[in-house]
């Protein structure tokens, strides 16, 4: 076979591999390619602008054949979405290795990877896209919900009630932020110039309403303020025209964000092109669209600045929206902050990450009982039992069921090690995934987003998420990824991923309890070397071992 067509994971506990290890990598590959859950899965975008899972539909073919093949001591290498070789390792070793998009320093440039990109050498992986577990907008839900959750405790006295929110981008991530915001009893005003993703939002019940006009838009969203009652409220429209008309309109907007695709400005529709053009636009001139794109960011970023002067709490969530509007000229750029030094790092200092896990039965029972587990593990952590709750009862699966929530050093080891019991005795009814997003502590170098702003100066450092890609390998992780560009974009950050199946056996158990061990201990030395008190103070309660502060 060859070409676009439906693809979705099989459930159940017959396997088309050799072991579950294998039938996960595939699962997980098929799983991202879900309609339910990719952006694009025709053109095997999974999210975040043109992030893939498989270079092309030869190499997807060519990756589940290997997979279906694969022995236990064997190992499949990914490059850029490609399967390139099959070599010997033994059973400790992951069955999978990928690297994607990775260029070295002085070619890591959007005009460069396209260039290799369309002589088919190269594909963005983005993070989870090319890395297999992405679980859809809920895998950005929960980081979303308690950035809002501490924007609601730094300013408005611990809750979003009577606030609104601006923002835009309501694509498979910037989708979480209308129910993280209604989460948080907060009303939240979102533009998209794209009606599908607009409906799919409200399919999918990420989003309450859609607004006829910015008049409109604006009409609900004072109302259900001065109601104190959450709202969430789509408005078609290019954020680049809309937010700065809003500011001129006065509009009561108190905190201010953007989710669209800025990192990639191929992906940014730029003021005066219409959505319907904007594919052909980018693809038959793409210098040219560049320019504009990044000339229609600056106005963007110009009036969330004028709102952050207008007394607006005002935030960069992980879109390189500012450094686009920098490369266009507008010198305020950077006169807000990023989400992570604002209010993420400490998180961080702690080990604490976006763990994920996914049910590889398809049985959202599975799900339901590894949430009471959580529950049951951590009883004294109030706002993870908020989170389980709420997600349980509100969060719409995509694909195969899943769960994320933010666990740190000390705490996804043993989250993992129950899972892992449960399967073996039965209490889940099939092997579950557990991965990350490559958004964590210690696992990324992104300079404008995860580092931005090290107390030492380091955000540029990248040998910490190369370090965190070889002790994944080498505590025992299913499959590792290494990629370059994701979030933010290309020359912008390097970061890597791990991913552990928990198929019930002891050597499984072991393998846990490593990885998932030094994956988030990862980031607590990360934040020791960079002079965080916190991380110093988990580092000595939690027994990491660090040889510089050692006698
Ligand atoms: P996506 O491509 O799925 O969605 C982007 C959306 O932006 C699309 O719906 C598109 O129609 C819309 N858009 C583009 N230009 C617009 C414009 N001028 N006006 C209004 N809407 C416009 O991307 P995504 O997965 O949702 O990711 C969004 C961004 O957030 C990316 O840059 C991504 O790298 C970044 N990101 C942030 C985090 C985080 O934790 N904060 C995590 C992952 C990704």
């Amino acid at each position: 076979m060859s070409g676009a067509r439906p693809v979705r994971a099989p459930r159940g506990t017959e396997l088309s591999t050799r072991g579950w290890q294998q039938e996960a990598a595939l699962r997980m590959l098929q799983n991202n390619l879900d309609p339910e859950v990719a952006e694009h899965p025709d053109k095997l975008v999974v999210y975040g602008g043109t992030g893939k899972a498989a270079r092309d539909w030869r190499s997807f073919d060519a990756m589940v054949r290997t997979l279906q093949t694969l022995k236990q001591d064997e190992t499949m290498l990914v490059q850029s979405g490609r399967p390139v070789g099959v070599m010997q390792t033994h059973e400790w070793a992951p069955r999978v290795l990928i690297a994607n998009s990775n260029l070295v320093g002085d070619w890591a440039n959007w005009e460069e990877f396209r260039r290799l990109e369309a002589l088919g050498l190269t594909m963005y992986g983005q993070m989870t896209a090319g890395s297999w577990i992405y679980i859809g907008t809920q895998g950005i839900l929960q980081g979303t919900y308690e950035t809002f959750a501490a924007v609601a405790a730094k300013k408005f006295g611990g809750t979003l009630a009577g606030t609104i929110t601006l923002t835009a981008g309501l694509g498979g991530m910037g989708g979480a932020q209308p129910l993280a915001v209604t989460m948080n009893d907060g009303v939240a005003l979102c533009i998209d110039c794209d009606p599908r993703a607009i409906e799919r939002r409200i399919e999918h019940r990420y989003l309450d309403v859609k607004a006829d006009s910015l008049d409109h838009a604006l009409q609900l969203a004072v109302e259900a303020r001065d109601a104190r009652r959450p709202l969430s409220i789509g408005v078609l429209g290019n954020a680049a025209e809309l937010v700065p008309q809003l500011l001129a309109m006065n509009a009561p907007i108190d905190i201010v964000t953007d989710q669209t695709s800025a990192h990639d400005p191929l992906a940014y529709l730029p003021l005066g092109v219409s959505f319907d053009d904007m594919a052909t636009y980018a693809a038959e001139n793409p210098a040219d669209f560049t320019t504009r794109a990044r000339e229609s960011m600056a106005k963007h970023v110009e009036a969330m600045v004028g709102f952050q002067d207008a007394g607006a709490e005002v935030f960069d969530y992980g879109n390189s929206i500012r450094g686009e509007a920098q490369l266009a000229g507008y010198d305020r750029a950077f006169a807000f902050p990023g989400f992570v030094p604002a209010y993420i790092r400490p998180l961080f200092c702690e080990g604490k990450g976006p763990f994920r896990w996914a049910a590889l039965s398809g049985d959202p029972k599975d799900i339901a009982a590894t949430d009471r587990a959580i529950l049951d593990l951590f009883p004294e952590n109030e706002s993870l039992a908020r989170w389980i709750k709420m997600a349980g009862e509100r969060v719409h699966f995509q694909g195969l069921p899943a769960r994320i929530c933010w666990l740190g050093y000390g705490e996804r080891d043993r989250a993992g090690e129950r899972f892992n019991d449960m399967v073996a005795s039965g209490e889940l009814s099939a092997p579950v995934v557990i991965g990350r997003d490559h958004l964590d502590c210690g696992s990324v170098a992104s300079p404008y987003r995860e580092t931005e702003a090290m107390l030492d100066g380091s955000d540029a450092i990248a040998d910490w998420p190369l370090l965190n890609a070889m002790v994944n390998v080498a505590s025992g992780a299913s499959w590792v990824s290494l990629h370059h560009g994701g979030g933010v974009g290309m020359g912008r950050s390097i970061h890597a991923g791990q991913v552990t199946v928990a198929d019930g056996t002891a050597l499984a158990g072991e393998k846990i309890r490593r990885v998932l061990t030094n994956d988030p201990g990862m980031g607590v030395i990360r934040h020791v070397d960079a002079g965080y008190d916190i991380a110093e103070s988990v580092a000595a309660e939690r027994d990491v071992r660090i040889p510089m502060r050692e006698q």
